[in-house]
């Protein structure tokens, strides 16, 4: 069957983009309608991602779309938040994963990288033909990253890592893994091969969200890498938090997508599906339903435009992104949650998507920053002070 998949813009925010910025945005909304849907319910029971489909995504120039030279597409923020968008309608693990690689990989050794470094990992990157990860949270440090235990020494011209990563998205499928350890009690960032001895990685098994996704553990023992593995280009905490800002504002996008694929199935559904004698859409309790869907959908879509507005000018700063991504995760998640009430029963089951989205975006809300921590963000830039530590 087609995918009848229809996307709302109750206020033509379509104009506000410029015709190539759409023409992208349709690019990957189809690819994702002809290639992807068809075996994403698939994926999600097995809790496999589709590896096939990465070099189609990478013909597509989605992998550091927003980046210049090394073979990335050097797309507008609107276009690269829009494939975003489009990737995550289809499901939250297939817009983890180019995020993880763009934003998260590519993006620091494009930002913070040596010239070598780029030419050996960049183009293979922007390509699909090599899969990167990001490994800053540990097990006992999520929101608080600057305490982790990670640990590289000097050895010669060789730096010894020891220690470990968890919930580490594309951390089993990873060729190359950038690792946050710190240095003489500093953060920096390593370039590690997956093949290097002393590098492990393990699924973790048995997650209700985020499936059709690779989540790992990764283990560091004795892990010998050469000096020249270090990005030379930043130090301290603000070089893992620059990139989750680039990753944050993808995410900003892409729950946009999740929250439209779940206002698209409730309302054909609400179309359809019969009670006392009519169609539930003519009820006006589930119409206000979709009302609330359509019209949260509509703030968001019009934050995150301006958003990319104040990205393009550089004028752009992470509490902005905060509150986009705050706002979309949260809002995204209640359309699903909304739109799963008005599946009734049916709503349960993977016949329908809205309970997929709806577990992924359990675990879009908490990683990159969870819910709280963005607002806590946020109060810090209104108020002046800060309640985080
Ligand atoms: C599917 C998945 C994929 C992921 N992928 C990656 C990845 O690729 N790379 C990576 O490095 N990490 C990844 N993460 C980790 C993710 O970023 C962390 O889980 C997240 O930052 C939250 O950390 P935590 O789980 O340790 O929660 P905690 O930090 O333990 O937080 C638990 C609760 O306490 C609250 N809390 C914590 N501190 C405060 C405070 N100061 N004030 C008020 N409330 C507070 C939080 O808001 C939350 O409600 C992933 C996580 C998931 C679930």
């Amino acid at each position: 069957m087609s995918d009848p998949y229809k996307a709302l813009d109750f206020y033509n925010v379509d104009d506000l983009y410029a015709e190539e910025e759409r023409m992208i945005r349709d690019t990957v909304r189809s690819w994702v309608s002809d290639r992807f849907m068809p075996v994403i319910e698939e994926h999600n029971r097995a809790a496999t991602f589709p590896t096939e489909l990465i070099p189609e995504l990478g013909e597509m120039g989605v992998y550091g779309a927003s980046l210049t030279g090394y073979g990335c597409a050097g797309l507008s923020p609107i276009a690269s938040g829009l494939i975003c968008q489009e990737l995550e309608r289809g499901d939250s693990g297939l817009r983890s994963f180019v995020s993880v690689q763009g934003s998260l990989c590519m993006y620091p050794i494009w930002a913070f990288g040596t010239e070598e470094q780029k030419q050996k990992y960049l183009p293979d990157m922007a390509a699909g033909k090599l899969i990167g990860c990001f490994g800053l949270t540990e097990a006992d440090f999520g929101s608080n990253p600057g305490g982790m235990l990670t640990k590289a020494v000097e050895d010669g011209d060789h730096y010894v890592l020891n220690g470990s990563k968890y919930w580490i998205t594309n951390g089993s499928t990873c060729q190359v893994a950038i690792i946050w350890a710190k240095l003489n009690g500093v953060i920096r960032g390593f370039l590690i091969d997956s093949d290097t001895p002393g590098f492990t990685a393990k699924q973790i098994k048995n997650k209700f969200s985020l499936r059709a996704s690779d989540t790992s553990e990764l283990v560091f023992e004795d892990c010998r890498i050469p000096k020249t593995q270090l990005l030379p280009g930043i130090e301290g905490i603000k070089g893992p938090l620059s990139c989750l800002t680039q990753a944050r504002f993808g995410i900003a996008f892409g729950a946009i997508g999740a929250a439209q694929a779940a206002y698209d199935e409730a309302l054909r559904y609400s179309q359809i599906r019969i009670s006392f004698d009519k169609p539930i859409a003519r009820y006006q309790l589930v119409q206000n339903k979709l009302v609330w869907m359509a019209a949260e959908i509509t703030k968001a879509q019009l934050m995150c435009w301006q958003l990319a507005k104040l990205k393009s000018e550089g004028t752009m700063h992470h509490y902005h992104v905060s509150m986009a991504k705050r706002n979309s995760c949260w809002m995204a998640l209640e359309c699903c949650r909304i739109g799963r009430d008005i599946l009734g029963a049916n709503g349960i089951t993977d016949e329908y998507q809205m309970m997929r989205h709806m577990c992924n975006l359990e675990s879009v809300i908490t990683y990159e920053g969870t819910h709280d921590i963005h607002g806590l963000i946020i109060g810090r830039q209104l108020t002046g002070e800060d309640a985080i530590t």
